[in-house]
């Protein structure tokens, strides 16, 4: 296995990783630093974000820091911790002008002003965009402002199946050039772990099939706690039947949820904010109708809701929701100009992640921190606020970025210990050797069934329990998988095992979390705990490793500010 030697390796080219490699390369020109992405940095998930990022920009037309936080926090059904709350809607505004300057084309008002549209839960069209493609042109404007840096790496196609932490110091990553299938280790002083969220744990999902949680399950595996991962986020707007995103600018842009009746059913759910109350809160509704006979019957079960856009009108439809058109024309044959389009709740975000400080910093290993959908720091608690989750990317890489880059300017490197990186080959040999008969793709497909039934808008015990049961069960299959394909170029087998891998291990977190929390609580709504619990429940739940699955501890929420009340809408 060759070495090679940075000051600080960035696992993940998506929002946070890109904001975090030039935060890192921009405040010391002398530091080496390594971006390692699995897949090309454009093909990021991030690039599908679609509906816009949150900041409170206009004081004088009304908004500021304090209703963004306080939305924030109401959203979240007060899990989140409010100090980061502050300190996230503060930093907010200058990264969208950031931005700006770094030359994104985002939408403007007739007066020239950067543009905002309304999301659901805040109380302010607060979610700048750009049109309803906000991810890409991030991406694409961080990924330009990234070349001015000659002290960046970037290793494309680069797959990290195992992080070095010796003694409470980290050490760096082993990583497999997929394209060669070549095995480094990047000895690094810090690390950034930025490789997005565990969406793949479901098959109806809005997440792209490379989504699996790799940073969040090498974490867990190398003993650090997982937080909060029992909350799954389920987006009210699913295209039918692939679960591709309908954005949330949609409504925001004044889009309406019908029923079969054709009843605005909103209306009764949350009468004053309708659509455009917060996710769960929406979810929840749409899977009321549907289980009641009021949605429409759809392909595998997949029943749903109408989300019509007719009456906002060509011009404004292909102007600000281009993209929506375009999915629903070629994912759902509805032309949302003429016809109203087919959703449901559908798998969309990971509030938890891996347990870091308000500095994104990994509290119990030296030289590590995360940022973005890996991490949970937490300002989404229980329930994300759409619009959040690219502006937290966008705060944590730089906070990340800049912290790495400071420590790793003072520190050493460590001497490798070479049982861990031989620990880490072993490992790899042995998935490319498993020749059982048990397919990885099967009991892929099997664990995201088990998901979507039993751990999905809606829980209860029992089918929890059920769930925690045949996750298990899967581990045991994995057990005796075959790699079919032996070969070192780009393959698609071992890495689907080890992603595979990946993912059973969070599932069980997410189950087992979700069966123990018996209240219910922003996007974890339990039928049989209906109400949230803030005397037993008002807690963080940290998740760590054992050779018999998870072990659970709760630790509190920093309520620095808002006592929780009654969420009404
Ligand atoms: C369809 C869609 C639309 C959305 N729209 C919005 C929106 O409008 N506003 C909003 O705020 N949020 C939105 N979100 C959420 C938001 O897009 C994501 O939460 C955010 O982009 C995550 O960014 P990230 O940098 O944390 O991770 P990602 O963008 O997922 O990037 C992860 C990176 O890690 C790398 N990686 C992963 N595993 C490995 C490994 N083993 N080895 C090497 N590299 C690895 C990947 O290659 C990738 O570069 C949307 C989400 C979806 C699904």
């Amino acid at each position: 296995m060759k070495t090679l030697t940075f000051d600080v390796v960035i696992l993940g080219s998506g929002l946070a990783g890109l904001r975090a490699a030039i935060e890192a390369a921009s405040s010391r020109g002398d530091l080496r630093i390594a971006l390692v992405s699995k897949v090309q940095v454009m093909r990021s998930h991030s690039v599908c974000a679609e509906g816009g990022t949150g900041a409170a920009l206009r004081p004088e037309e009304g908004d500021s820091f304090e209703l963004h936080a306080w939305d924030t926090v109401k959203g979240s059904d007060f899990l989140a911790d409010q100090d980061a709350v502050f300190r996230f809607v503060r930093m907010m505004p200058e990264e969208i002008l950031r931005l700006d300057h770094w030359g994104i084309p985002w939408s403007r008002r007739s007066d020239g002003k950067i543009n905002q549209r309304p999301f659901g839960g805040h109380s302010f069209p607060r979610a700048v965009f750009a049109a309803d493609k906000t991810g890409f042109f991030e991406m694409q404007t961080l990924y330009d402002t990234l070349q001015k840096y000659e002290n960046v790496q970037i290793f494309n196609e680069w797959f990290v199946f195992k992080l070095l932490i010796h003694e409470g110091v980290f050490q760096g990553v082993v990583a497999w050039e997929l394209a060669t299938g070549e095995l480094y280790t990047i000895h690094a002083k810090a690390g950034i772990i930025a490789t997005g969220g565990a969406g793949r744990l479901y098959a109806f999902t809005t997440f792209s099939h490379i989504v699996t949680g790799d940073g969040i399950a090498m974490a867990y595996r190398e003993g650090l706690p997982l937080k909060d991962m029992e909350f799954m986020q389920f987006h009210p707007t699913g295209i039918i039947p692939s679960g591709i995103l309908i954005t949330e600018g949609a409504r925001g842009e004044g889009g309406y949820l019908l029923n079969n009746k054709g009843e605005r059913f909103m209306e009764r759910y949350a009468p004053e904010r309708k659509e455009l109350a917060p996710r769960d809160l929406v979810s929840r509704a749409e899977m009321t109708e549907i289980l009641e006979g009021r949605g429409f019957e759809g392909p595998n079960g997949l029943d749903y809701v109408h989300l019509d856009l007719r009456h906002l009108g060509r011009d404004r439809i292909n102007e600000r929701l281009g993209l929506v058109r375009e999915v629903a024309i070629k994912f759902a044959g509805v032309d949302p100009i003429e016809e109203p389009i087919p959703v449901r709740p559908v798998q969309h975000y990971t509030m938890g992640g891996i347990h870091v400080d308000i500095d994104g910093k990994v509290p119990t290993v030296e030289g590590l921190w995360a940022a973005g959908e890996a991490a949970c720091v937490s300002v989404h608690g229980a329930n994300r606020l759409g619009s959040n989750s690219t502006a937290e990317c966008l705060v944590w890489g730089r906070i990340t970025g800049e912290q790495a880059a400071r420590y790793a300017a003072r520190a050493k490197h460590t001497p490798l210990n070479t049982e861990n990186v031989k620990a880490a080959e072993a490992y790899l040999q042995s998935m490319l050797d498993k020749n059982g008969n048990e397919s990885p793709y099967a009991i892929k497909h099997d664990l995201q069934r088990t998901m979507d039934r039993f751990v999905g808008v809606f829980r209860v015990g029992d089918e929890l329990e059920e769930a925690v049961r045949q996750i298990r069960e899967l581990q045991k299959r994995f057990e005796n998988i075959r790699v079919v394909d032996k070969t070192s170029i780009y393959n698609q087998d071992l890495q689907t095992a080890i992603e595979t891998s990946f993912l059973l291990d969070l599932g069980l977190v997410v189950a087992e979390g979700a069966r123990r929390r018996t209240e219910s609580r922003g996007a974890h709504a339990r039928r049989d705990f209906p109400k949230r619990d803030d005397e037993n429940w008002l807690k963080h739940t940290l998740a760590r490793r054992t050779p018999d699955g998870p072990e659970f501890e709760y630790i509190p929420v920093n309520i620095t500010y808002w006592k929780p009340v009654e969420r009404k809408y």
